[in-house]
């Protein structure tokens, strides 16, 4: 952790590293529901000619709806989507990921979220979705470490992941500077949006994909699992002892 933590700080010539607030995803983070958007997202594809395949679904995650349905339209229909096609195309996305079991939460994101709840660090959820389902679940099913001023979601911001926009409202609504704040994050487009807003950024790979796709994009460390993370003591560590 030290060696991560020394190349953090001279990667972006910042002086101290003194964590405050740990900033966490939501999807594949706090929920295990990407395999369940990933297959939404594939056959939602299928259905309008669009070819995505599930991986590609895992690549895509973090982006608006609107920004992956135009990357695919872009691809095989050689245009952007119109504003009913996005429309159209999302509404029959959220209803098969509506129709698919209720989410599991993470395992090990709740042993996690006590690390850091005991480490007086403060914990804020910045998350692409505007899934409502998902949002409403935070607090019924991790009660007690939510507030509602503390949760991003992609109603709050103008740009999506992989865009710095929402860890940057994250570092705003807490007051901090970059270097007083930690990510979770498990998308490769997600470790892109919060090291471009040069918080140390941790990746749990809790997908299909290789670690690579994640250490690629500037994450500072890497675990494979959120139990893997919550079993490294890494928060107790860093605990804050001013607060
Ligand atoms: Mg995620």
């Amino acid at each position: 952790m030290e060696q991560a933590i020394n190349l953090y700080l001279q990667k972006r010539g910042f002086k101290a590293f003194t964590p405050k607030a740990v900033f966490f995803d939501m999807d594949g983070v706090l929920f295990d529901s990407m395999p369940y958007h990933a297959a939404s997202w594939a056959q939602t594809c299928t259905s309008f000619g669009l070819e995505m395949d599930k991986t590609e679904a895992y690549m895509h995650e973090g982006r608006t709806g609107a920004s992956t349905i135009n990357i695919l339209t872009r691809r095989h229909w050689g245009r952007e989507a119109t504003e009913q096609e996005i429309a159209d195309i999302y509404a029959e996305k959220c209803r098969l990921f509506n129709a698919c079991p209720e989410a599991p939460k993470m395992p090990g994101a709740q042993q996690v979220l006590e690390a850091v709840k005991q480490a007086a660090l403060t914990i804020v959820v910045v998350t692409g979705s505007g899934q409502q389902s998902l949002l409403d679940r935070l607090n019924t099913n991790y009660p007690g470490f939510f507030t509602p001023e503390l949760i991003v979601s992609s109603k709050d911001v103008k740009h999506g992941k992989p865009h710095p926009e929402p860890y940057l409202m994250a570092l705003q609504r807490t007051g901090l500077h970059p270097w007083e704040a930690m990510v979770v994050e498990n998308a490769p487009l997600g470790v892109r949006s919060a090291t471009a807003a040069e918080i140390f950024t941790i990746a749990v790979n809790t997908g299909p994909l290789p670690e690579s796709a994640l250490l690629q994009e500037g994450a500072d460390m890497l675990f494979p699992s959120m139990t893997a993370l919550a079993e490294s003591g890494l928060f107790a560590q860093l605990a804050r002892h001013d607060a």
